[in-house]
């Protein structure tokens, strides 16, 4: 007889979903299949099965889990993709399926820190508009163009793939791709004459160097706060924790 397995679906596209669908696939009972929305040109694969590309909103998730026999959800995007994160607690109710949300902590402030905290992009672009001539925005690129109608300053660009969206007229695009060295991030901002900072809450060590560059040259950082989860969402932390939650289910499936 074979014993039950539990079929989960990672939503990923981060670290902590690449590190979970390596766990989990060694483990025995489960079996996964990772997610990617596609952004990226040259993604980073998770280990195991993976799909490239939306779903076509919360209807066509919905048919996605049934038709392929998803038995829980977990929701480990970026914590700035808040649609995906909503759409996924929407189909797995609807469905009555388990879903978890694995979110790093987001970043701290240092009392040698200048951050000024924003809910949004938009408000981004209205902060920065009183903190110098020269701005480095590490948004990525999909939200750059709210700063499009920014005529009179400067911006450094820096995201994995070029933009597709309008730009500020007088800005130098970078593409890279982190982690990054604060001794590296410190050369940039010291050349490229850098006033403030903006960049999204999103968190872990990967590109944090930028803050610790930002208080060493002691330039503000305007701060994009996440978008909020789901009300009643679970959520933990980090990839064990998440394969912890995915193991008593497949040990209750038993
Ligand atoms: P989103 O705005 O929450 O998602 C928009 C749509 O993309 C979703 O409705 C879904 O399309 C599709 N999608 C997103 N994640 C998916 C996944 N894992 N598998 C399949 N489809 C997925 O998320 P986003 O567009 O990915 O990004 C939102 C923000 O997060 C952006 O500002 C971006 O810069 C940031 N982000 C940063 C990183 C990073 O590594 N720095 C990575 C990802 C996102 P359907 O409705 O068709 O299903």
């Amino acid at each position: 007889m074979h014993s039950p397995v539990v079929r989960v679906l990672i939503l990923g596209g981060t670290r902590e979903a690449r590190d979970l669908a390596e766990r989990a696939t060694a483990e025995h009972g489960l079996e996964i299949v990772s997610s990617l929305a596609g952004r990226v040109r040259e993604p980073v694969l998770p280990a195991g099965a993976v799909r490239v590309g939306g779903f076509g909103g919360v209807d066509g998730l919905r048919e996605w889990l049934g038709g392929n026999d998803i038995d829980a959800v977990v929701d480990a995007t970026h914590p700035f993709a808040g649609t995906m994160s909503a759409h996924a607690s929407a189909a797995a109710s609807v469905l009555g399926l388990p879903i978890l949300h694995v979110r790093r902590p987001g970043w701290r402030e240092d009392s040698d820190d200048r951050w000024l905290r924003v809910p949004d992009t938009a408000a981004a672009a209205d902060t920065v508009v009183g903190l110098g001539n020269r701005i480095f925005l590490t948004i990525g690129r999909q939200e750059v163009g709210a700063f499009a109608a920014l005529t009179t300053q400067w911006f450094l660009i820096r995201s994995i793939d070029p933009p597709t969206t309008a730009l500020p007229p007088d800005h130098e695009l970078l593409l890279a791709r982190g982690p990054f060295a604060v001794d590296d991030e410190v050369r940039l901002l010291t050349e490229r004459r850098i006033d403030a900072l903006v960049t999204k809450d999103s968190g872990g060590e990967l590109t944090s160097a930028k803050l610790a560059a930002a208080r060493a040259c002691r330039i503000p950082v305007v701060m994009i706060d996440r978008p909020p989860l789901p009300a009643g969402a679970i959520i933990v932390e980090s990839a064990a924790a998440a394969l912890n939650w995915l193991r008593v289910l497949a040990d209750s499936a038993l």
